[in-house]
């Protein structure tokens, strides 16, 4: 799509925590890297196999093999796009069943018939059948991993895919899809009627847009200032920085005697520090890699790893030396677990490879209520592993060792 909406999906979350942000972010050029760009590529790579319109299983395989050839994609990009096209497969076998209306690709998702004309974006598949609306979104990233639950972009997707409020009502099912092959990150949100989205968009929606159109102020914070195009001269976010950075130095002042309750509130705000400090490095470092001045810095070549600029003329020198045992130029190694899950489709969940992958305990780490993954648990094992490097552990060790 060449036009950019004002109110686009994918930023609504940043908007809707920061309406300020819309202004500020107007005429600032959209930055992209080449994670965007293969996104994008890998989007294309997807669509191109569907608009086959050859909804047969292997000529959507075979158009999907032709397509990362002509793009040249490698091996594991290649696998990701299977992946979701295996997803949209048991989706597309599901709608069947139900029976397809109609189905689109790349469609324009619109809130225009809510009265919210600046508000639309693409939504890479949309299937509707007499009961059920499916909104599909490739999601080729691989760092964090989205949910469809109560996500602005999905919801605005779901919203603005049908022409009118009476389509949207007679749907007795909203299937929300996220098809994150790379995070095996698939699967769907369904709403049973459309009363949740409409209220979300009267409630929270429709206020943050109005807000944006006023004097709105900027509402810093992690999640909105990270991705903002405005970040770098955005005033609000500097000033929420330095009270973050005082309040840490006052702590620093009575860890002994700082409440739980507080530490734990700051710990949430120093995460903004952090990508603060980080984003101020990123610019000295432009700034410096552009010939301009930083007094006391300059810059250096960072780690460097080393490779046989010609492999076949290392490989005969070394092979004709008489002081280099032969052995000892070549080593076989066997593939570590996330390799072997790369190498034949379905190895996530093959319940044999998995019964023989051995995963270690993770190091105790602080994590929000709300993450997922099982509360830690001190088990004895771990208890004396704390001690492994007692020297009566070692001692007993040793002992029956001999
Ligand atoms: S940097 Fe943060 S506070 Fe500033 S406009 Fe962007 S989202 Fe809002």
């Amino acid at each position: 799509m060449a036009d950019h909406a004002k109110y686009s999906p994918s930023q609504l979350s940043r908007i809707i925590k920061c309406p300020g942000s819309v202004k500020l972010c107007t005429d600032i050029p959209s930055t992209t890297s080449r994670y965007a760009e293969e996104g994008t590529l890998l989007h294309k790579v997807m669509e191109n196999t569907l608009n086959t319109r050859i909804l047969v299983d292997p000529a959507l395989d075979a158009h999907l093999a032709k397509e990362a050839e002509k793009h040249k994609l490698n091996k594991e990009q290649t696998r990701a796009c299977e992946e979701a096209l295996q997803y949209f497969k048991e989706v597309w076998a599901e709608a069947r069943l139900e029976g397809i209306v109609s189905s689109r690709l790349e469609m324009k998702a619109s809130l225009a018939y809510l009265n919210i004309p600046e508000c639309y974006g693409t939504a890479d598949v949309v299937i509707k059948t007499y009961d059920s609306l499916h909104i599909m979104d490739w999601k080729f990233g691989q760092g964090i991993e989205v949910s469809p639950k109560d996500n602005p972009q999905f919801m605005a997707y779901a919203l603005g895919s049908v022409s009118s409020l009476k389509e949207l009502t007679d749907y007795k099912h909203i299937h929300m899809h996220v098809v994150q092959p790379r995070l095996n990150n698939m699967y769907c949100v369904t709403h049973d009627s459309a009363d949740a989205l409409l209220c979300w968009c009267e409630e929270t929606l429709r206020p943050a847009l109005q807000a944006a159109e006023t004097t709105a102020p900027c509402n810093p914070g992690e999640e909105q200032c990270r991705w903002c195009n405005a970040k770098q001269d955005c005033l609000a976010r500097y000033e929420y920085a330095k009270q973050i950075a005082s309040e840490v130095w006052a702590m620093h002042a009575r860890k002994s005697t700082v409440k739980d309750e507080d530490l734990a509130a700051l710990l949430e705000d120093a995460k903004f520090l952090k990508v603060y400090i980080a984003d101020l490095e990123k610019l000295a470092l432009e700034r410096a890699l552009d010939g301009r001045a930083l007094p006391g810095y300059k810059v250096v070549h960072g780690r460097t790893s080393r490779s046989w600029a010609d492999e076949e003329a290392a490989r005969e020198y070394l092979l004709a030396r008489d002081d280099v045992d032969f052995e000892d130029l070549f080593e076989q190694k066997f593939v570590t677990p996330p390799k072997a899950e790369k190498l034949f489709k379905g190895a996530k969940k093959d319940e044999t490879l998995q019964a023989l992958i051995h995963k270690t305990v993770g190091k105790p780490t602080l994590a929000k209520d709300s993450d997922p993954r099982k509360e830690y648990a001190p088990s004895a094992v771990n208890a004396f592993e704390k001690y492994a490097d007692n020297s009566f552990v070692k001692h007993v060790k040793a002992r029956r060792a001999q």
